[in-house]
């Protein structure tokens, strides 16, 4: 027999997306059960986002007053967008009064699994999702196996798909296609994590003859850097030699603190929007609904304000048996979710250089950097949405 679970809502997936909805959930008085395919020990230490919106910041603080985003995590009031040489500060402060936190991803997710299991959460891990049964609507039925290989079926009155990118949720409600819209880029990022102090204040995002190049950062003591490079290349092929001779032609006016790579891994692009964001009693969420390239730092930030609706729309049904929020939830998720699409399509091609470019594109990107860095309402659109849109609109 099965192990058989009733819960109010089900989750699928412990990443930024599932802790903060079970978690505002709880806050309406909601019963929910979250599961996650990986051990609590691999999903704290998965380095992945950095950058967070002062709207995720805020709401990370109202729901956790003891989270260390304000103390470990590092306020930057702007970035650097460097051409021809030449630095360019956008001063986020200046032109719309926010911020955003540099504060590992990792590091949010040791917080909420703290808060979440520290709060009692019903939260299992090892359990990995494999579809679902909505022969009843009314009551849609995770199927799951545990690590030991036994069955595990969840029945809830919703289910909630925030399983990432490669998510088995999506197929339940957008068909089995996905059914969505989709880009790939012609290029990619070489990532590396090296133990080295930062070399700059703030990150710089470089766009230079040879290609662009991010020097983002991580803690005092560890930095993470990044260069565009081919999807097909190879993580393992350049010597730490090559790879830090790579990153300085890429941002000159700056010497590089170099330090051992530790880790170095080769990151592909793509936009991708889900066609359907919710059927019935079953919804996306998070990297499960879309994806963006990471030049926007959008990705953990859109999963965040996903949230933040689904979780006023699952209470307005499920404790005033109100549909009107999850019947228009994906119409205004998807506001949000197009406009930082444009946004990480915008940077990512302004600031990368094209493949197979001519002398024309080249001086026409040089030419849009310069409308945006020479203009105050180019800088400020930059600022508005690097620092985040508010978050319930
Ligand atoms: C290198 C890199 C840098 C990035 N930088 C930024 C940044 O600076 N700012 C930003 O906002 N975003 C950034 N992102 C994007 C960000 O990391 C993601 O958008 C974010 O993790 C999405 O959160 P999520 O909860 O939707 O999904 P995830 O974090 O992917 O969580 C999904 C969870 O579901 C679990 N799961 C998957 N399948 C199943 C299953 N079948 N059954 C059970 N569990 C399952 C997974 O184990 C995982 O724990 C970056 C991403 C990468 C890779």
């Amino acid at each position: 027999m099965p192990q058989s679970i009733r819960t109010r809502v089900a989750i699928v997936g412990a990443g930024p997306a599932g802790l903060i909805l079970s978690h505002l959930l709880a806050e309406e008085g909601i019963e929910s059960v979250v599961i996650d395919r990986r051990t609590r020990a691999e999903i704290e230490s998965t380095i992945r986002a950095g950058i967070l919106e002062q709207g995720t910041v805020e709401l990370l603080t109202r729901i956790d007053p003891g989270t260390r985003v304000q103390t470990v995590g590092e306020r930057h009031d702007g970035i650097e967008l460097r051409f021809q040489g030449e630095g360019h500060r956008i001063d986020f402060q200046a032109l719309v009064g926010r911020s955003v936190w540099l504060y590992p991803q990792h590091e949010v997710l040791t917080d909420l699994l703290a808060l979440r299991a520290g709060a009692g959460q019903d939260l299992r891990f090892g359990v990995t999702a494999s579809g679902i049964d909505d022969t009843d609507p009314d009551q849609p039925r995770v199927i799951a196996t545990d690590s030991q290989g036994d069955n595990v079926v969840i029945d809830a009155d919703f289910v909630v798909g925030a399983d990432g990118s490669r998510s088995v949720m999506r197929s339940a409600v957008a068909g089995a296609s996905g059914n969505g819209v989709f880009r790939e880029y012609p290029f990619a990022w070489f990532g590396i994590l090296c133990d080295a102090p930062p070399s700059s204040d703030e990150l710089i995002y470089s766009n230079s003859d040879d290609g662009f190049a991010l020097i983002s950062q991580r803690s005092p003591q560890v930095q993470r850097m990044y260069f565009q490079c081919d999807p097909g290349m190879d993580a393992q092929a350049p010597s730490e030699a090559e790879i830090w001779a790579t990153l300085q032609a890429r941002v000159p006016g700056t010497s590089l603190k170099r330090g051992p790579v530790f880790q170095r891994d080769v990151l592909s692009f793509r936009s991708f929007v889900a066609g359907e964001l919710r059927r019935g009693r079953l919804a996306l969420v998070g990297d499960a609904a879309h994806t963006v390239p990471p030049t926007g730092a959008k990705g953990m930030n859109l999963a965040v304000a996903d949230v933040v609706l689904l979780a006023r729309a699952l209470h307005a049904l499920l404790r005033e048996d109100d549909s009107r929020l999850i019947d228009t939830y994906s119409e205004r998720a998807l506001r949000r979710i197009w406009k930082a699409q444009h946004f990480s399509w915008w940077m990512t091609g302004m600031l990368h250089t094209p493949p197979r470019g001519d002398d024309f594109d080249r001086r026409r990107q040089i030419g849009e950097l310069r409308s945006v860095v020479e203009s105050e309402a180019g800088r400020a659109y930059l600022a508005e949405a690097y620092t985040g849109w508010p978050l319930d609109v």
